[in-house]
């Protein structure tokens, strides 16, 4: 069994894949090549966004938000521990300071309770996560952002084709930013990524900082980076579009058949969902009790685990400038229950129940 399968996904879809990929390699555009375009409106569309700008990586989109947003050393934003360190890494790298928030225990995303009274004078942003393919509390940040003439940048990596009140993931906020990492719910066969806003200004600093802050061929008006997503990558994306809406229901379908499998194992509780939003199941996560213990005996049964993630970002070595050991005690005891199970849209209803009954096993047997 495969964590994540993506080898039945290219067959279903290797007519098509293969003749767009075959299709760059004739024309032989490479970089900006007419797919790139077309991606573009065609995720813009899907969103619901008035731009999509795509970028050489889900973390390049977050780096060329914030410089986007004129982001100045020494600026703050207000983002989750618990979450792939891009989030948290792009901050720093821009020389501001990450400004570390608990998350629910529920849904493991942002507290937005928590928020307001962690503003300062030198706050720039708020950037939740929709972490596993949930859409985090936007209406209350975007609330708080408006109050505080805060942007908010949603970390949209695992959420892409979620909705969240009638609305899609990435078009949510100032700025939404998503993945195409392989694994991803919409990925490509290397690196890529994208930035959505209705934002007229930002569409176009983002466009100019994507290469090299040039407005126009060799005139460089900002300092900009080589974060371009090649041709072929967009392509590849543009055939996975194909089957994409049949994905969104696969894995809501198999998100809702795990939780219901699960529901009254001792030791075991599922992630909450709230009622004005789906999950698309960027991953699967549990929360376990004794976790090495079923990772293990899971792991002797064949079925492959991760946990996303182990560590909360303000407990790592390389944001100890940036840590408030106390700060976040949710992210600290989630971080030691996670526990992601086999997940995508072709992952069979036999797998899935060899990996209930291998669960169940490990915490009544
Ligand atoms: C995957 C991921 C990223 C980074 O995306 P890359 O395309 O790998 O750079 C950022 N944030 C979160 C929450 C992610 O899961």
């Amino acid at each position: 069994m495969q964590f994540t399968d993506l080898k039945t996904q290219y067959a279903a879809l290797k007519g098509d894949i293969d003749a767009r990929i075959q299709r760059v390699l004739d024309h032989g555009q490479y970089i900006m090549g007419p797919e790139v375009a077309e991606l573009e409106a065609a995720l813009a569309a899907f969103t619901g966004a008035r731009h999509c700008v795509t970028v050489a990586s889900g973390t390049e989109a977050l780096l060329i938000a914030l410089m986007a947003l004129d982001f100045k050393p020494g600026d703050e934003v207000i983002t989750s521990p618990f979450t792939f360190a891009a989030t948290g890494e792009v901050i720093v790298l821009l020389g501001g300071k990450p400004v570390f928030v608990d998350v629910e225990p529920g849904t493991c995303n942002l507290d937005a309770s928590l928020v307001e009274t962690r503003i300062t004078a030198r706050t720039r942003a708020i950037m939740p996560v929709s972490l596993y393919g949930q859409v985090a509390d936007m209406a209350e940040l975007n609330a708080i952002a408006a109050r505080h003439g805060l942007a908010v940048i949603e970390d949209a990596a695992q959420s892409f084709g979620a909705s969240y009140q009638g609305q899609r993931s990435g078009a949510l906020s100032t700025i939404g930013c998503t993945s195409f990492f392989p694994s991803k719910p919409l990925g490509c066969y290397g690196d890529g990524g994208a930035l959505f806003t209705d934002d007229d200004a930002l569409a176009q600093a983002a466009r100019e900082i994507r290469v090299h802050g040039q407005s126009a061929r060799y005139t460089h008006t900002r300092i900009g980076v080589g974060g371009r997503m090649d041709t072929l990558q967009c392509a590849i994306v543009l055939g996975k579009l194909g089957r994409f809406e049949w994905e969104l229901q696969r894995r809501a379908e198999l998100g809702a058949r795990y939780t219901a499998a699960l529901q009254g194992l001792p030791g075991l509780r599922t992630l909450t969902v709230k009622p004005d939003r789906d999950c698309v199941w960027g991953q699967y996560t549990v929360f376990v009790d004794e976790r090495s213990r079923v990772q293990t005996a899971l792991k002797e049964a064949g079925i492959p685990t991760a946990v996303h993630y182990p560590k909360p970002l303000h407990h790592q070595v390389a944001y100890a400038a940036h840590c408030c050991p106390d700060c976040c005690p949710v992210s600290v005891d989630v971080a030691g229950r996670v526990l992601s199970l086999p997940m995508s849209a072709d992952l069979t209803e036999a797998d899935q129940d060899r990996v209930v009954s291998a669960l169940r096993q490990a915490l009544t047997g």
